[in-house]
Formats: C-alpha cells, sequence, structure tokens
C-alpha cells in the first residue's frame, strides 16, 4: 500500500476541529465501518483478495491502495494508524514493538560511517540497541548533555544522523527543553527523533515543539493498562527530508512522503516487525480512554511523590512534578496533563530496595511503566543489570534506587501500601 495521506477532514469539516481527547475516541469518522460497527473489527487474514489482475498488479506497484498481506499493512492496524494520525497531525506507522519502531527509524536515516547524537539516560534495551547491537554495522552513539543545547550542537558534526532523546528519560526521568534542542538540530539540518513514550501527543505535541519524528512504545500508557506490546513512528511533517542524506533520492519521488515512504514500503516491509490485528484492536480501545488514564496516572504520581518526600525512611525522591526536582520548571512549562506518571526513590542500600519490595501487597513487582496497574521494580538488579555499576552511574541508575509506576487506582491504596511497607523496614 502506498503510504496514508494525513487523516482527510472528516470528524472536523462541519464543525471546529474537536480536541485530541475526542479524535481518540472517535478517530475520523471519514473512515466509518461498513457495517457501523463502532470498533473496528479483528482482520485476521494474512491476505487480501484482488478484483481482478490489473487490481493486483496496482496495489503491488502501490498505485493502487488496497490491502494484499498482512505483514505490509491491514485493516485493523490501519485503522489504529488513521486514528493515531487524527490525535497527531503527523503520519503514523504501527510496529510490532517500541523497539521496533526504534531500530527501524535508524535504519532508515543512519547507516555504516555516521552517528547517532543522544543522551547517556535511554531506557536500557534503546541504550543496548544503540551501543551493541549497532555498533558492528558501523554506526557510533555519541552522548551529550541533551538538557544543554550547546553540548548538543558541539556533538552534531557532517555525519550526525539523528538526535535521539526521550520526553522524560527511562528511568533517570531527565526532562530536556525540546523546543531549544529542535532549533539546534533545525540549525545543524539534522532530524530530531524523539521518543514520547511517556506522553503521547495528548500529553506532548512533539511535533509543534519542532521534533521531526515522533516514536511512541504504544505497550505503555496507549495499550489500555498492559494489554499488549506495539510501537509507533510518527512522522511530524516538519522536516525537509531532502536534508537527510539517506532520503536525498528518495525524496525526488515522494517528497515530503521520502521517510513514510522507505520505512513502509521498504524497512518495515522487510523487517517484519509488524502490529497483529489484536494488538491493534486493543490499542485504538487505549485510546479511548487514555487521556482520562493519564491524568489519573499523572495525579497518583504527584501525590505518592508528596508523600514520599515527606516520609522519614526515604532518602530522595525524583519526579519532575515535585519543585526540588531537576526538570521541573521545563516539565511545567512543556506538558499539558502533568509531568507524567513515574517517579524514583531512594533508600538506604539495596537491601532495603528489596525488602520493601517484598513488603508490598497491592503495588505489584513487575516491569513497564504506564501500566493501569501501580508497578515497583528495582532498575539496577533487573533492567540494567547488564550494565556495570559505573556506567549504572552515568546512566542514572543507583542501587538505592526504586523505580514506581503509577496506575490509575484509589491513591490512598497506593499510599497505604507504601507507608505500610516503608514503616515495616
Ligand atoms: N521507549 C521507552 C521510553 C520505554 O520505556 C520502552 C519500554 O519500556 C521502550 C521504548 C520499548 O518499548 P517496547 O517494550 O514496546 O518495545
Amino acid at each position: 500500500m502506498r503510504p496514508a495521506e494525513p487523516a482527510a477532514a472528516g470528524l472536523s469539516a462541519p464543525f471546529r476541529r474537536p480536541a485530541a481527547a475526542t479524535l481518540a475516541v472517535h478517530g475520523d469518522t471519514a473512515g466509518r465501518d461498513a457495517h457501523g460497527a463502532l470498533r473496528t473489527p479483528v482482520y485476521h487474514s494474512v491476505a487480501f483478495e484482488h478484483p481482478d489482475a490489473r487490481s493486483m498488479c496496482l496495489t503491488f506497484t502501490g498505485r493502487k491502495p488496497a490491502f494484499a498481506y498482512s505483514r505490509i499493512s491491514n485493516p485493523t492496524v490501519t485503522g489504529f494508524e488513521q486514528r493515531m494520525a487524527a490525535i497527531s497531525g503527523g503520519i503514523p506507522l504501527a510496529f510490532s514493538s517500541g523497539m521496533a519502531a526504534i531500530s527501524a527509524t535508524i535504519l532508515v536515516l543512519a547507516g555504516t560511517g555516521t552517528n547517532i547524537v543522544t543522551s547517556r539516560n535511554l531506557f536500557g534495551n534503546t541504550a543496548s540497541l544503540m551501543e551493541q547491537t549497532l555498533r558492528p554495522w558501523g554506526l557510533e552513539t555519541r552522548y551529550a548533555d541533551i538538557t544543554d543545547p550547546n553540548a548538543v550542537r558541539e556533538a552534531i558534526d557532517s555525519r550526525t544522523r539523528m538526535v535521539f532523546f526521550e520526553t522524560i528519560s527511562n528511568p533517570a526521568l531527565e526532562v530536556a527543553d525540546c523546543e531549544r534542542i529542535a532549533a539546534v538540530c533545525r540549525e545543524r539540518g539534522v532530524p530530531l527523533v524523539l521518543d514520547n513514550t511517556v506522553m503521547t501527543p495528548l500529553g506532548f505535541d512533539s511535533g509543534k515543539a519542532g521534533a521531526a519524528v515522533e516514536i511512541i512504545s504504544s505497550t505503555k500508557y496507549i495499550s489500555g493498562g498492559g494489554t499488549s506490546i506495539g510501537g509507533l513512528v510518527i512522522d511530524n511533517r516538519n522536516f525537509d527530508w531532502k536534508k537527510a542524506p539517506a532520503l536525498a533520492a528518495v525524496s525526488e519521488q515522494y517528497g515530503p512522503m521520502a521517510f513514510i515512504a522507505r520505512l513502509r514500503q521498504e524497512v518495515h516491509r522487510n523487517l517484519g516487525g509488524c502490529m497483529s490485528p489484536e494488538s491493534a484492536y486493543f490499542h485504538t480501545l487505549g485510546l479511548e480512554t487514555l487521556e482520562m488514564r493519564m491524568r489519573k496516572s499523572f495525579a497518583n504520581a504527584l501525590a505518592v511523590a508528596r508523600f514520599l518526600e515527606n516520609h522519614p525512611t526515604v532518602r530522595k525522591v525524583n519526579y519532575p512534578g515535585l519543585e526540588s526536582s531537576k526538570g521541573h520548571g521545563i516539565a511545567k512549562k512543556q506538558f499539558r496533563l502533568g509531568a507524567g506518571g513515574v517517579l524514583t526513590f531512594d533508600l538506604k542500600d539495596e537491601e532495603e530496595c528489596f525488602r520493601l519490595l517484598d513488603a508490598l501487597r497491592l503495588i505489584r513487582r513487575a516491569t513497564n511503566i504506564n501500566d493501569n496497574k501501580t508497578l515497583a521494580i528495582h532498575p539496577a538488579t533487573t533492567i540494567f543489570a547488564e550494565y556495570s555499576p559505573a556506567r549504572q552511574a552515568l546512566m542514572g541508575v543507583r542501587p538505592t534506587m526504586i523505580r514506581l509506576s503509577l496506575g490509575i487506582e484509589e491513591t490512598g491504596d497506593i499510599i497505604s501500601d507504601l507507608e505500610r511497607g516503608l514503616d515495616s523496614l
């Protein structure tokens, strides 16, 4: 299938443009189901039939938009992408996971002998992808202090193919000023790729802030609460892809659609990291309650951060919603619904962290973030266990630190579980 054009006017035509939260519920009515189903059905079919040989030829050569094979495109997945297009204003493509979305984006834009400028504070698997998986292919990962636009400017050279960072890094909770970093990227002609997993377009409009591409692990908030794995790459339609060396030739044919065309027609198709129709169904349903769930999770995070800050056993709390945390000022300016649903706090040592985790009754000992359930983990001995203590320190991971991802339970119940656990130490 040809890359999807930006969403048609549909729902917005006769009225004022609805808010993103409304579009998350309805999408664009232009794509209504043939039978009037209010939920896009799960199209459990690998292949799709063509009315005649000529249509088949036109479809395979990208001249007729139709479905042929579900690794390339599938109606349920396209429905999810269209809903995301309505919310974000960009051109989305769904993947099997957030990691698949990140990998594909790197493979479209970068190659042997080039580099990515990024932060030391990255989700562990993203850091491992860049440093371990891609290094043997000749791709350099360059670290810069992403909160300092001058440091980013200095790190970029003629071989830099993208600047990459996370809206709020996981788990160091670093917050960069996206508009200022985007201005540096514009000045140097390099696309800014932002992992906006923890905010989604409802919490932070990355395109408006100047990011060329937004990546989301839809596994998190969007899936409806940890139901299934998925990812998204969204072209925010604000970058001139002729400036990206890997897309110069494709730009001649596809103009402003060059990035999404190479992503869909080559890298996504050839890697095979497509989203399953079941996941697309869950993620579309998840969008309908996304803003409500994010608001509750963010409010819980703030309330729990304030509680922990005042507890005598807790040595330190990091949450961008707290005045005492480093990213507070930028978080307040940048984010629409609050400062996110994840916080970290420090106890005396690793042993005390383990004892608290074992004492919890309501809060679950599990990885993942942005679930409906509140989850706790000790990052140094789990997600970041493959890194040495020195390297962990550089990534903002301490043996004394617990990460909490706040769910949507009643605030008092979460606090009471923590209070009982902390008082038992
Ligand atoms: N980006 C961030 C910020 C994450 O936290 C994660 C997973 O935790 C990913 C990407 C990877 O997403 P997935 O697990 O869907 O591959």
